[in-house]
């Protein structure tokens, strides 16, 4: 079911874009060389702890999903881009680094992404992150009134494919609200002018994610953790949006 929210509920859901931003911006700093990725995970839970939010991923537990994921925020590391679970690995020098946050705040979700690299950059890694951005920020610009779901998606995918990247659409954006994952299902290819028509009060989140040179991924051992099928590196960009008469609105901005 697509829910629209009003105006008011639009703005009742500002605090949680703000913390997931203040998270996120914070869990960032925090990550270099020599970190432990549970120290991470230790600094969001201690952060939701302080506000009183509530982490969508602690009980999460999905038909993919092993098991609850048990932990408050998703660390993909280099060859790993989605659903990292945390563990005990301590980061390298020029490790790419995915950071996938979500909580609810006064009842409402906001759900936001970003990668960076730890240390020493490698160019390549650089490039892919930027990319990310670029269709995320493509996909954004698109989720307008008047268009549809299938132009969010044309717009991530032809940044994707301009960059020389393939598209894996098997996980893609989706509806926020009350809850963490709704309708629609905004993949990351699509074709223009089909699918869902953007409607003012669609809350959604658009999460490019791509993969230096497949779209294939796998599940680790842990149940959880995504990887890419030939072990090349990952990266992810995500905000929660929502579509008003105004243009679209970046609830998940971070300074
Ligand atoms: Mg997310």
């Amino acid at each position: 079911m697509i829910e629209l929210r009003t105006p008011t509920e639009i703005e009742q859901m500002r605090p949680a874009g703000r913390f997931v931003a203040e998270v996120l911006t914070a869990v960032t700093a925090a990550a270099d060389v020599g970190v432990n990725l549970l120290d991470l995970d230790a600094l969001a839970h201690r952060m939701v702890k302080d506000r009183g939010a509530e982490s969508c991923y602690v009980d999460y537990h999905p038909s993919f999903g092993a098991m609850p994921f048990g932990k408050v925020i998703c660390t993909s590391v280099n060859d790993a881009v989605l659903h990292g679970l945390p563990h005990d690995y301590t980061l390298r020098d020029g490790d790419l680094l995915s950071l996938d946050f979500a909580a609810s705040v006064d009842g409402w979700v906001a759900d936001s992404a970003v990668s960076v690299v730890v240390g020493t950059p490698r160019e390549e890694d650089l490039r892919l992150i930027e990319v990310t951005r670029r269709a995320l920020d493509a996909g954004i610009d698109a989720a307008r009134t008047g268009n549809r779901v299938g132009d969010i998606s044309a717009a991530i995918s032809a940044v994707a494919h301009d960059a020389g990247l393939s598209v894996n659409t098997d996980f893609g954006g989706h509806g926020v609200g009350r809850t963490m994952h709704g309708d629609p299902h905004i993949p990351n290819d699509g074709r223009p002018g089909r699918g869902l028509p953007l409607k003012p009060g669609l809350v959604i989140a658009i999460e490019p994610w791509f993969l230096h040179t497949t779209n294939e991924i796998y599940t680790d051992r842990d149940g959880w953790t995504l990887r890419s099928a030939d072990g090349s590196r990952g990266a992810h960009s995500e905000h929660t949006i929502a579509v008003t008469d105004a243009g679209p609105v970046v609830l998940t901005a971070r300074d």
